[in-house]
């Protein structure tokens, strides 16, 4: 699939639309997701147009590879939801059409602040 520059994390990633942001760097953007399915609800995105997992993991740079996956233990420790503080969260991206993936840009959602329960409901 082509990336397409219309996608709502790309408007926001260009700051044509506001988010709740919780970080950013030079790799990622992270802000709270708009309909949280869990107390902390956060997405992790990559600033590079990527449409998904197996896009980015096949033409993102190593760079952009571990600063994405930095990003988000990064933003796992602001939001205090780190198993360094004795937490713990899920980390989950939604690949293609039989994922479930709503939004055309690799996202990362991560799920905390409670007991996040079932793998696959
Ligand atoms: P997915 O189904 O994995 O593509 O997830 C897309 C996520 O983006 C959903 O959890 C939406 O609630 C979230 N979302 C859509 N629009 C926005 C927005 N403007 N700001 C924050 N989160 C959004």
């Amino acid at each position: 699939m082509n990336y397409n520059d219309n996608n709502i994390f790309a408007k926001i990633l260009r700051g044509e639309i506001p988010c709740k942001k919780i970080y950013e760097d030079e790799f990622v953007l992270s802000f709270h997701d708009i309909n949280p399915q869990k107390k902390i609800h956060a997405l992790v995105i990559p600033k590079g147009k990527y449409t998904d997992l197996n896009d980015f993991s096949k033409n993102a740079s190593m760079n952009e590879i571990a600063g994405f996956f930095k990003g988000i233990e990064i933003v796992s420790k602001k939001l205090g939801i780190s198993t360094e503080g004795g937490k713990g969260y899920r980390a989950l991206t939604n690949i293609g059409n039989d994922g479930g993936q709503e939004v055309p840009h690799l996202h990362f959602h991560l799920f905390g602040g409670e007991k996040i329960g079932k793998m696959v409901s």
